[in-house]
């Protein structure tokens, strides 16, 4: 098995918690990888496929969360990347990494809205 990084899923610039220390259940996807509520498939949220070191071997982890949690995430890094980004900070259009931030927060805000 051979894996290409950046194919799929890209992933959007937020931390997420050591993968090390989380429950089958988050790493599987089925839980809230901050919170560990159970998710269902209609308002879980992806975070885009990570590579993670497993016992010496790259594999692929597909992290997932709540809503609530989502939201609060995307925000913050938002905020973030806008006080720190040259380009974001001062003018429109947003870069690429702003609008993405943006726009998943928006997706887990209302996550009724087509995707
Ligand atoms: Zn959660
Ligand atoms: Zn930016």
């Amino acid at each position: 098995m051979s894996i290409t990084p950046g194919t799929d899923v890209p992933s959007l610039p937020i931390d997420l918690p050591a993968p090390g220390g989380l429950a089958e259940a988050q790493v599987c996807g089925r839980a809230c990888v901050w919170c560990a509520v159970v998710l269902d498939n209609t308002t879980a949220i992806d975070l885009g496929a990570r590579e993670i070191d497993a016992h010496g071997s790259v594999t692929r982890w597909f992290p997932r969360s709540c809503g609530p949690c989502g939201r609060a995430r995307f925000r913050d890094a938002f905020t973030a990347h806008r006080s720190e980004c040259p380009v974001c900070s001062t003018k429109l259009p947003w870069c690429t990494t702003g609008k993405r931030l943006f726009g998943a927060f928006l997706r887990a805000d209302r996550p009724e809205a087509p995707r």
